[in-house]
């Protein structure tokens, strides 16, 4: 909305003024609505296919009669489980409604205006929303391979720096780090400077030296390592997640957490959740089948995409994806263009159900054709 639209403009601090709002992935009603079509499918914001498992399906069902009550503004039973499960104390867990939630509260409580935060082109969009929001300065590395270039990162953070932002693997681009490098570059940074690395997609990793950054957290004292329910849980529209940090840093973000910020069917869910080993596993393998489905279909069509350890994969169209874009969601089918991340010629597709894949797979060749 421009100034002449909108007169309140003027009266916003000048950071919020010039952010650019986060673009969610359509949702499957509003495009139903809009072309008045039914039956499409949404591979758009890395959702799990199979939603929330047996357990926290039934922990839910347990909580509805208490939903008139307020939550356990402290998270006591979920920080409690949560440690347990990290093999760290309660004190170093700071629960968020989503990480996203979390990564606002790092913000708020490390940066200001004159401070620096650096993080990858190409990194999750919600960083420079977060960077911005609080009126700091957002220093971007160049990627390498479309990942995270460490030697690059490092060369931006300086006395101003007091944030550092790394996805693992990173969304949009599926790219990851290994343990040795990342644990060297978190020993490197300078005390003065927060270390953030954002785990939404661990769950679904496999390779051997990809690592838990989780077990560092009492090695380095300026280490946050954020985890969510969103994605291989299959929690997403619950918004629950939570950062595991020095407790001493958990005391400062818990200083600007809402009292109630992590709802009570969300906080049975993930405490049912965490321990569901079956059903993050039903959906790492639902994933891994799903994920051969799409690159194998993406080398017939002669397309390169970017090899991805997460829950979705980024396709090279070779030519400016809004138009493919556009041609699917005419067809119902919901991908994410990638733009907006400096990859105007890709497009993200999050990994779904067999025949969601399919679907996706059918009308990409034929937008491709036409
Ligand atoms: C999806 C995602 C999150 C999780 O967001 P929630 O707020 O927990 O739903 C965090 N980081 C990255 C990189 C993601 O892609």
């Amino acid at each position: 909305m421009s100034q002449a639209e909108n007169p309140f403009l003027s009266l916003a601090v000048p950071w919020i003024a010039g952010l650019t709002p986060y673009v969610p992935g359509k949702p499957v009603s509003e495009l139903e609505r809009e072309l008045g079509i039914s039956g499409s499918v949404k591979l758009a914001s890395n959702e799990n296919p199979l939603g929330p498992g047996p357990r926290a399906r039934e922990a839910m069902d347990a909580v509805l009669a208490e939903l008139g009550r307020y939550p356990d503004g402290g998270g006591f039973e979920l920080r409690r489980v949560l440690a347990e499960y990290h093999g760290l104390s309660p004190m170093a867990v700071t629960i968020g409604n989503g990480s996203n939630d979390v990564l606002d509260l790092i913000a708020r409580v490390f940066l200001q205006p004159g401070a620096e935060s650096v993080f990858s082109e190409h990194a999750f969009a919600v960083y420079p929303i977060a960077i911005q929001s609080v009126g700091a300065t957002a220093r971007v590395a160049k990627a390498r391979d479309y990942g995270h270039d460490l030697e690059a990162m490092a060369a931006l953070v300086n006395d101003q720096t007091r944030v550092v932002w790394i996805a693992n693997p990173n969304n949009p681009t599926g790219t990851w780090l290994a343990a040795e490098p990342l644990k060297s570059f978190i020993g490197s940074l300078p005390k003065t400077c927060i270390v953030v690395v954002d785990e939404a997609y661990t769950e679904y990793v496999a390779e051997p030296d990809f690592p838990d950054a989780t077990h560092w957290v009492e090695t380095f004292p300026n280490l946050i390592v954020t985890r969510t329910f969103s994605k291989a849980h299959g929690l997403a529209a619950l918004r629950v997640g939570y950062a595991l940090s020095d407790p001493r840093i958990a005391d400062l973000l818990n200083r600007v957490r809402q009292p109630f910020n992590v709802n009570a069917l969300a906080q049975a869910a993930a405490i049912a959740a965490i321990n569901d080993r079956e059903h993050v596993r039903a959906s790492v393998e639902l994933n891994r089948a799903g994920m051969k489905q799409l690159t194998g279909a993406f080398e017939r069509l002669g397309l390169a995409y970017i090899p991805s350890v997460g829950n979705f994969v980024t396709v090279d169209c070779g030519r400016p994806a809004a138009p493919i874009n556009e041609a699917l969601l005419k067809r119902g089918v919901i991908v994410r263009p990638v733009g907006n991340y400096g990859m105007p010629n890709h497009l993200r597709i999050s990994i779904g159900l067999e025949s969601e894949n399919a679907r996706f797979i059918a009308a990409f060749e034929d937008v491709l054709a036409s």
